[in-house]
């Protein structure tokens, strides 16, 4: 019986987009939704949170490939620039006792090796060189 349950899924599955990366960020969001609608007796938050599960299960049981595949390449294209912003402040934490951090006028993240006195920074970016104390 169980079996036969999941082969129909499976079966109900095939040719369906499924989950990706943008469908758990939802699944993500709705549940911290759902935790502040909790606290807060707002009904803006549950009508959040459902829209959120709506589209997720939405896009998992998709047929439209090439939309959903829009749809996660915009997500991505919208998440790069504070990934890469949380994984510098992620590694200058890690490793802030071994390394030091400078910011080129580029925007360029230098990363060099602490206690070393007066160092020549030469960024690889822009080529711009800097004198700084590590
Ligand atoms: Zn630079």
């Amino acid at each position: 019986m169980f079996r036969q349950l999941r082969w129909k899924f499976a079966q109900f599955m095939q040719g369906r987009y499924g989950g990706d990366a943008l469908s758990l960020a939802l699944c993500k969001l709705a549940i911290g939704l759902w935790l502040v609608s909790l606290f807060a007796r707002w009904p803006i938050f549950m009508i959040l949170y459902w829209l959120c599960v709506f589209f997720s299960l939405f896009r998992s049981f998709s047929k439209n490939y090439a939309a959903r595949r829009r749809e996660l390449a915009a997500y991505e294209k919208l998440m790069a620039k504070p990934k890469l912003f949380f994984r510098q402040k992620r590694r200058k934490w890690q490793d802030r006792k071994t390394h030091k951090h400078f910011r080129c006028k580029c925007g360029t993240v230098l990363r060099v090796p602490k206690g070393k006195g007066k160092i020549k920074l030469h960024c690889r970016n822009c080529g711009a060189e800097m004198i700084k104390k590590s």
